[in-house]
């Protein structure tokens, strides 16, 4: 998933990054609304996170810009110890969750993964299809019983397709799901992991829909 960090205070906003990145997801930091805004509108963001307290203005009236709007992407504000009333102002336009700094990372990490979850219509850490089980809290992949070790880009796909089966993916919202990893997308680098992913998984798994992407289908 492609997170958006808006956090102006320098030394949070880099330990966030970090984690939210080891946790397996694409981080892009900005320090300012306006660079918030300009972010939104050019990427398909799975999550942000939102400081109110920004140079530029507050985050509350982005998230109620976005609500009004029909941006439903899910949001959680990052918030101090002392503004409850930031708290109560953020739930009631539109949050779907708050952190109250200083907060612990692992936590941070694990709200985000829930979150994230309850947008895709699916709270349950485990998604199954057939005979296969994924359960994303315990990084663990099981086929027919049988575990099955995968790369962090291998997992980052296959948790993409399972969490919308009989849906077609697109290449690009695989490469989103990738950027996190550092390393340059080639063209090819998609083909690449999915034909891996077939080798480990069986071959009949991964339908490529040529041009348009690639499902995940229900035997
Ligand atoms: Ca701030």
């Amino acid at each position: 998933m492609r997170v958006l960090l808006v956090e102006d205070e320098p030394s949070l906003g880099q330990a966030v990054e970090e984690h939210i990145r080891d946790a397996g997801h694409a981080v892009d930091r900005v320090l300012r609304l306006d660079d918030a805004e300009a972010a939104l509108r050019a990427v398909d963001y799975g999550l942000v996170l939102l400081d109110l307290h920004l140079p530029d203005g507050s985050g509350l009236d982005l998230l109620r810009t976005m609500r009004r709007q029909g941006d439903v992407r899910p949001v959680i504000i990052l918030t101090a110890r002392d503004q409850i009333r930031d708290r109560i102002d953020g739930l009631n336009a539109g949050a779907d969750d708050y952190l109250v700094k200083p907060f612990d990372l692992d936590e941070l990490a694990a709200r985000v993964a829930a979150v994230a979850r309850r947008a895709a219509g699916n709270p349950s850490p485990i998604v199954t299809l057939d005979d296969i089980e994924l359960n994303q809290a315990a990084r663990e992949l099981k086929r027919g019983g049988k575990r099955i070790d995968l790369t962090q880009r291998e997992w980052a796909i296959l948790d993409q397709l399972l969490r919308r089966p009989n849906a077609v993916v697109s290449k690009e919202q695989l490469e989103e799901t990738l950027y996190s990893f550092g390393a340059e997308i080639e063209s090819n680098t998609i083909e690449v992991h999915v034909s891996r992913l077939r080798k480990k998984l069986g071959k009949d798994l991964i339908t490529t829909i040529r041009g348009v992407g690639y499902r995940l289908e229900r035997a």
